[in-house]
């Protein structure tokens, strides 16, 4: 059998479902670990309706235990990560090839089952080996793709930027920032926001867009600056389109960037991303580590559904 915690209308569900098969083209894995994120904690608490009942959870990494028809028999045993959004297989950019830029997507834990499970079936093409990694440092690629994405913008390094927000994604973002050459980007918490010089930066990136937050970043942005929307709010938010028109700001949407680039980034700063991941437990722990209200925005949490994948749970360790 195999553990599968699902969204269920009545709340979070931990069942006990046969172990899944792999259709054509498909793999099953063992997940090891799996990583929490605002919008497995968004699904779960209803505030982001799933498409159908499903699986929770989208980060994950873990072992290929079977392989389905079409697919190379090597890839059984290899440690992988997951790539968590199934092409549609028929939009113009799947028909190119390009399945990872898919413009109609299902996500793992949203629109299918995700990876707060035993198993997990994906296309074989959403998995990456992940190398020398630990399966916990693979489960944290799909934040580090996300946050690579800002290098993707051309942004030239000798800008000066600020991150607004202090959680993990502006913490991440800062460090992806800072691997690339850029020296002067500051995270800038809430509580500090007011205190920011106006017009003063060349480029800002939302980590958690707010009716407030927008405001600050209008307001510190130099004319013809870059706003660098990174966050995915559950809600529209307000912002002052006559101050984007009268400074000439440039609004962009950071989504992604490729999934093996986030995992070579890894593997190339495993020192500075260790700070920033936090316990695996149990996933019978689900809702405290779902539904809790003491979330260390510092450091990543993981479910271990391996349990050689525990670690004891540390008490809230601050961020330098
Ligand atoms: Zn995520
Ligand atoms: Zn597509």
């Amino acid at each position: 059998m195999s553990r599968a915690l699902l969204r269920e209308p009545q709340g979070l569900i931990l069942r006990h479902r046969p172990v899944p098969s792999p259709a054509l083209g498909e793999v099953v894995i063992r997940v090891a670990v799996a990583g929490i994120c605002r919008t497995d904690i968004a699904v779960a608490r209803g505030e982001l309706p799933q498409v159908s009942q499903h699986v929770v959870g989208h980060e994950s990494a873990g072992i290929v235990q079977a392989v389905g028809e079409g697919v190379d028999a090597r890839w059984l045993g290899a440690r992988v990560a997951v790539w968590p959004f199934a092409s549609c297989s028929r939009c113009a950019r799947c028909l190119s090839g390009e399945t990872q830029r898919c413009q109609r997507p299902a996500m793992l834990g949203i629109a299918r089952d995700g990876a707060f499970a035993d198993h997990l079936v994906v296309h074989v093409e959403c998995v990456f080996e992940v190398g020398a990694l630990s399966l916990r440092e693979a489960a944290y690629a799909e934040p580090v793709c996300a946050a690579l994405s800002v290098l993707d913008l051309g942004l030239s390094p000798d800008l000066r930027g600020v991150i607004l927000g202090d959680n993990r994604i502006a913490q991440l973002t800062a460090l992806v920032l800072q691997s690339a050459g850029f020296l002067q980007v500051k995270v800038c918490d809430v509580t500090e926001m007011a205190s920011l010089a106006s017009d003063h930066y060349d480029f800002c990136v939302e980590s958690n867009a707010s009716d407030e937050v927008m405001a600050v970043a209008l307001r510190v942005l130099r004319p013809g600056a870059t706003l660098v929307l990174k966050s995915r709010a559950p809600h529209p938010v307000a912002l002052d389109v006559r101050i984007v028109v009268a400074k000439s700001l440039h609004l962009v949407g950071a989504n992604y960037s490729d999934f093996s680039a986030a995992i070579a980034w890894i593997a190339r700063n495993r020192d500075s991303v260790a700070p920033l991941l936090g316990s695996a437990v149990a996933l019978e722990l689900f809702s405290e580590a779902l539904l809790g209200s003491s979330h260390n925005e510092a450091q990543k949490r993981f479910f271990a559904l391996d349990p050689d994948e525990q670690t004891p749970a540390v008490a809230s360790p601050k961020m330098k």
